[in-house]
This record gives C-alpha cells, structure tokens and sequence, in this order.
C-alpha cells in the first residue's frame, strides 16, 4: 500500500487540468494540433515573435546545397531564437509537463501555479520565442489513474507506464519496445502509448509517423528551433540527459555545453544532473546501430540541438536517490532557466554576430 501523498497547489499534470490551464491563455496564442490516436486535443502555445523568414528549400537539399541557411536563414539583425519546449511524450512522465504550466503562468499572470514569483526564469523567458507543448500524448497521460509518482512504488511505474502483456506479466523496460505497435499484444496498455499502443519516441518515423509525432517534427521543421527539450521521466535515476544518436559532433557539443551548465546550477542548490558516458560519445555511429528516436528524429528535421530531459520520479525504492515533489519542481524551473539562458546567450542575432565576427 502506497503513502498517500497530497499534491502540491502547482502540480498541474493532468490531462483536464492542462486543457483547463489552456483556456485561460490569453498573452500566449494557443493552437490546436493534430488530435492523438483516442480522439483527444492536442495544443501547443506560443509566446514571443517567430523572427524566422521564410525557408527556401527544405533541410535536406540546404545541406545539399552546402547552406544551411536555404532551409532556416537566422542571420537577420532582429533574428529572435526559438525554445521548444514539450512535455508527456509518455504518459506516466508528468513532471516536465507541470514545469511547462508553471512556465505558462509565469508568463501570463507573473507567478507560478503556487503564486511565487520566478523573475530569474520569467525575464529571460520574455526575451525568446517560445513553443510549448505541455501535453504530446494525452493518451498515454490517461492510461495513469494518477498525477505523479511520488510515493508510489518501481512496480507502479513498470505496469501503469510500460504496461502488462497478455500473460500477465510486466512489460517492463526495454520489454516494452519489443512490439511496436504493442496494443494487440497487452492486457494493460501503459502510458508510454498512444491509445493505438504507439510509443512516439519509436515511431515509423518515415513512413507513418502517428498524430501526436507530426504535431512535434512539424514545429521542428517549421520553426528550427535554436533548442529543443523532451522532457521524460526516468525512474529514480539522477537527473540526466538520455543519450541521442544520429546527431553532429557540432551539436553535441553544443548539448553538452548546455548539461555542464546544467550541472553547475543544479549543484548550488544540492541537486544533482549526470552526463553519462553513453550521451558524450560522439555520433553513437561507433556503437553499432544505436536507436534512432524521437530526438533523432526532430534533430535530423531542424540541425539543431534536441535533448531528452530524464527527470527522477520520486518513487519510494530503497537505497536510491529520491527527490520530492518540490524538488522535482525546482529542478525542472531550474534547467529551463539555464537553456533558456543559454540559447539566449548562443543564438540570439548578436551572439551570432559576435561568433562569425572571431
Ligand atoms: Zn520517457
């Protein structure tokens, strides 16, 4: 029997609570996308000018042409740099979602769900273009009878985000990636899926990518974002980025830049973030054939640096490192502010200039 743990006033997480949240939007443009497989709304919400000129070629045939800029011209002296910022990609993973709301209502009211300021994260917030998409998999997020995993056990999180097979058993991870689509073969369909049992990090990304995959590869198409975060939870693991593959060198380095600072943040307010030894190799293309993902995917649509955020979950698992639902939260403020900061500091129209003027 778990702890019963009352979530705090800012934990908004839930499918309902979002939509509700949404509709309160007015200093942001909210747009409703594509709808997930179930037949639920999707939305991404949009703050700040899109600077962006028209593309004039699409990224493939730009690199072709040895310019990048054919595809995504940033060097205009108003070039304003674009976040993207999405959440829930699978739905027992709520906690970059809540981070996104309270982001939302920074921006629109000044406070935070809680009514606390954050002008740290607020100013520099102001100063981009934002895209955030709170919800991408609404039916994964229903597939979970609650709004977080704090005081819940390793078990809850096997069966309720990855599932039950036919026999029973759980699906487990990485199990539960070995059928794709997975719905004909489970008795519990957990939240990493949509309700036709896709999971968007593996998707037919070529070929039949599912609702909920387009509505992200087209803001990474569409817009180049300057940086992109999915944000994940990860089991009681430290905060971390999950490795991508299928990247430059370039850009690596660039997301490597961004998890140092990550690092540095974190540790002075007695957080922990981890870069793995797996995310700092370089390509993956040494190792075999690594996963192409969802990160690889938005990656190869934008060239532009694409990060999967694994936050810790809270879960009650002996001898291991367990943050709570305050914890969790500052943490997710915290790193936003630092690759939004970042961004602002990398890709603005003056740090380009000031970059191609060494
Ligand atoms: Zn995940």
């Amino acid at each position: 029997m778990q702890e019963i743990i009352e979530l705090p006033v800012y934990w908004h997480g839930s499918v309902d609570a979002v939509n509700e949240d949404l509709k309160k939007v007015k200093k942001g443009t909210v747009k409703e996308l594509r709808p997930s497989a179930g037949g639920r709304p999707i939305y991404m919400v949009e703050y700040g000018k899109n600077t962006l000129p028209k593309s004039l070629a699409s990224l493939s045939s730009a690199l072709g042409a040895r310019d990048y800029n054919c595809y995504a011209d940033k060097t205009g002296a108003d070039y304003v740099p674009t976040v993207f910022l999405a959440g829930c990609i699978h739905g027992g993973e709520f906690e970059g979602t809540v981070g996104i709301m309270n982001l939302i209502s920074l921006l629109e009211t000044g406070v935070d769900l809680a009514g606390k300021p954050n002008d740290a994260l607020l100013s520099v917030a102001e100063k981009l273009h934002l895209i955030l998409m709170p919800m991408c998999n609404p039916d994964g997020r229903s597939h979970i009878p609650f709004d977080n995993f704090v005081g819940h056990t390793f078990e809850d999180l096997r069966y309720y985000n990855q599932g039950a097979w036919k026999n029973g058993e759980l699906c487990g991870w990485p199990g539960c990636k070995t059928r794709h689509p997975i719905k004909e073969y489970v008795s519990y369909l957990g939240g990493y899926f949509n309700d036709d049992g896709v999971n968007m990090m593996h998707d037919d990304y070529f070929m039949n990518p599912c609702n909920e995959v387009k509505n992200v590869l087209e803001v990474t198409r569409d817009y180049a974002p300057d940086f992109s975060v999915l944000f994940h939870g990860g089991d009681n693991s430290r905060n971390h980025f999950f490795p991508v593959s299928y990247i430059t060198a370039e850009a690596r380095r660039q997301m490597t830049e961004v998890a140092n600072l990550t690092t540095e943040a974190f540790a002075k307010e007695g957080f922990i973030f981890t870069i793995s030894e797996a995310f700092a190799k370089s390509g993956g293309e040494d190792t075999g054939l690594p996963p192409f993902t969802l990160t690889s995917a938005m990656f190869n649509t934008c060239g532009e640096p694409c990060v999967t955020y694994e936050s810790n979950q809270g879960l009650v698992k002996p001898n291991s490192y367990c943050l709570n639902n305050d914890e969790i939260y500052r943490c997710h403020m915290l790193f936003m502010e630092v690759a939004l900061r970042w961004t602002l500091d990398n890709k603005s129209a003056a740090a380009r200039a000031a970059k191609s003027n060494k």
